[in-house]
Formats: structure tokens, C-alpha cells, sequence
């Protein structure tokens, strides 16, 4: 078995229960091979408060993937009205997260998920 008996990997806290992350799947349910860049692909150790916002940024960014292609007219998950709606409702969870907490989140800032935020909902909701 492997473990990590060191530090959080985001945050370098010592002592606590740490957890292992790995990306599986993208927000929208797809295996991670061509989208993460490589350094997501090995598992990394991390306390739980930097765990949980490990996968927010993981959703934002995949989120945000998927706003610049349809804004861009390509084909993208947020063309389809459930994947638009999650993704809505996703970046507010997010964004009440990140204001709940009271140290930043090392991976994510609370201004890069308001803007996105404010830019989808300038589009129409595919139906
Ligand atoms: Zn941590």
C-alpha cells in the first residue's frame, strides 16, 4: 500500500488526516485523459478542506472549457439544457463555498468563479 505520511500537498498543513485525490471523471462525466494537463494525473495527497476545493477547481475549469467553446460556437456539453443548468448551479455551490471559508482556496479564486458565473448566465439557456 502507498500512502503519504508527510504534508498536504496544497497547503502543506501537517498532522492531519490527509485524503488521496485523484481526478477521475470531469464535471461533465468524462474520463480524464486529453483534458487535464499532466500533472493532475497522478494522485496527490490532500487534507480535507483543500480535497473539496481540489474538485471545485476541477468543475470550474472544466465548466469553463465548455463556456469558451460554446461561446466560440463549437460543439459543447453546455449546449444541452441539463449540462447548462448543473453547470449553473454548480458555479453558485462554488461560489458559496469559496465565501464560507475562511482561508482562500489555494487552487481557486473567488473572482474567476463570480465572472464566469456572470458570463453564463449573459447566454441563453439551451432548451
Ligand atoms: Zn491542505
Amino acid at each position: 500500500m502507498d500512502s503519504w505520511n508527510e504534508s498536504c500537498q496544497a497547503c502543506e498543513t501537517a498532522g492531519g488526516p490527509l485524503t488521496k485525490f485523484s481526478l477521475g471523471k470531469d464535471f461533465f462525466g468524462r474520463p480524464y485523459d486529453r483534458l487535464s494537463p499532466s500533472s493532475d494525473q497522478s494522485p496527490k495527497w490532500y487534507c480535507a478542506p483543500c480535497s473539496i476545493h481540489k474538485n471545485l477547481q476541477r468543475d470550474f475549469r472544466d465548466i469553463r472549457i465548455e463556456f469558451d467553446k460554446l461561446r466560440a460556437g463549437q460543439g459543447s456539453e453546455l449546449s444541452k439544457g441539463d449540462e447548462f443548468r448543473r453547470a449553473s448551479l454548480r458555479l453558485q455551490e462554488m461560489i458559496a463555498i469559496l465565501r464560507g471559508t475562511k482561508q482562500p482556496s489555494p487552487f481557486l479564486s473567488g473572482n474567476d468563479v463570480t465572472l464566469l458565473m456572470e458570463r453564463l448566465n449573459t447566454l441563453t439557456m439551451p432548451v
